[in-house]
């Protein structure tokens, strides 16, 4: 037994319903009642204004739209899961620690010899790494963001 999966099942064509489609000799796309159908595909329909029995054609727009029918491409931009700040903080810290063991830290205070990367104990902001040195002024990336701090003084 096949089971077809039917995407659009409230508007899939059925003998008994009705479909918009050309009629021959109305010469227009109306509304014809579905007598038999072949596979998924109405194969006869009766015109709902002349009342004439035919053989299924697509409606014209239907028809006009066929080779226009490429998949569109699924690939709606999805934004990632945006990484709130905190995590995004604590990963780069972990990143410039490293392996290392952050009790080896050096105790931070203006006239700390700046490194980049030696990491520092901060008494406010605990442990962190020097990631930038700017003349007397260090970007210490703690685990909760980077703040600049003054060194080599
Ligand atoms: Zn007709």
């Amino acid at each position: 037994m096949t089971l077809h999966r039917l995407k659009k099942s409230d508007t899939l064509p059925a003998v008994g319903r009705d479909v918009d489609t050309w009629c021959t000799k109305c010469k227009a796309d109306l509304a014809h009642l579905i007598l038999a159908m072949v596979g998924n595909t109405p194969a006869k329909v009766k015109c709902n204004t002349c009342g004439s029995e035919h053989k299924y054609r697509l409606s014209k727009a239907e028809a006009a739209k066929k080779p226009a029918t490429r998949k569109k491409a699924t690939t709606s931009r999805r934004l990632l899961p945006k990484k709130d700040a905190e995590t995004m903080a604590r990963e780069r810290f972990e990143r410039l620690v490293g392996n290392r063991d952050v009790a080896t830290a050096t105790a931070y205070s203006p006239r700390l010899a700046a490194e980049k990367g030696l990491m520092v104990a901060h008494t406010k902001f605990g442990n962190g790494v020097i990631d930038e040195i700017m003349g007397t002024k260090a970007v210490v990336v703690f685990e909760d963001g980077p703040r600049t701090l003054v060194v080599n003084r």
